[in-house]
């Protein structure tokens, strides 16, 4: 867990709450390697991740989520000719996420770049639990948030298409994308998120904080 910032970020108490949560999610959850070995590492790591965005939720687990895909790298993109570090399934690979070992050893190993792609997926399926993948997260979001949280959406998705942000480009693909992209930050590096994006650190701290 040493590799895990956001684990070093703790408490003693926290940390032994993070270490229950992780082990729950690696009893509830299949890790299965694709051309691949998984080692405790990569499942601590994969879990960690998995584990981070929902930490201070009171209780919650990933219902439907059945299998997590370790492949060494990059991989296909189902029905397509693209590659990707990182995918939540659809259709017939619903409740499987895809990641590369490669791209997930990376995202604990530079905590400097605001990229993790382990965290990105499971902000993902935490975007989904409402039926749509669209940068709106209907469960932690309630009618109150929503305004205030598009508008923010916007001015900062402006930002970055003028070359004028510190979030990285690809928050400007889509909403989903985006918060996504700036999740990854928040967990990350939150004080510097708090010293350039106040406005936006505050949204997210209330998201993702205790409920
Ligand atoms: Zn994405």
């Amino acid at each position: 867990m040493d590799k895990v910032d956001f684990y070093g970020r703790l408490t003693s108490q926290e940390k032994e709450e993070f270490e229950r949560k992780v082990h729950v999610f690696l009893l509830n959850v299949r890790i299965r390697g694709i051309q691949t070995d998984v080692s405790h590492e990569d499942k601590i790591l994969i879990a960690a991740g998995a584990v981070i965005p929902v930490f201070r939720f009171s209780s919650w687990n990933y219902a439907g989520l059945k299998e997590v895909q370790l492949y060494p790298d990059k991989f296909q993109i189902p029905e397509s000719d693209q590659m990707a570090h990182g995918l939540v399934g659809w259709g017939a690979m619903e409740g499987i996420v895809m990641l590369s070992k490669k791209a997930v050893h990376h995202g604990f190993h530079d905590n400097t770049d605001n990229k993790n792609v382990v965290i990105h997926e499971f902000i993902h399926i935490l975007d989904k639990q409402d039926g749509k993948i669209d940068g709106v997260m209907g469960n932690a979001m309630n009618d109150v948030d929503l305004m205030p949280w598009l508008h923010i959406i916007n001015i900062k998705m402006n930002e970055i298409d003028f070359g004028t942000s510190t979030i990285r480009d690809y928050g400007a693909a889509n909403r989903a994308e985006f918060l996504a992209v700036v999740s990854e930050f928040f967990f990350e590096n939150p004080e510097r998120l708090k010293s350039e994006h106040p406005g936006l650190y505050n949204a997210l701290d209330s998201f993702y904080g205790e409920k």
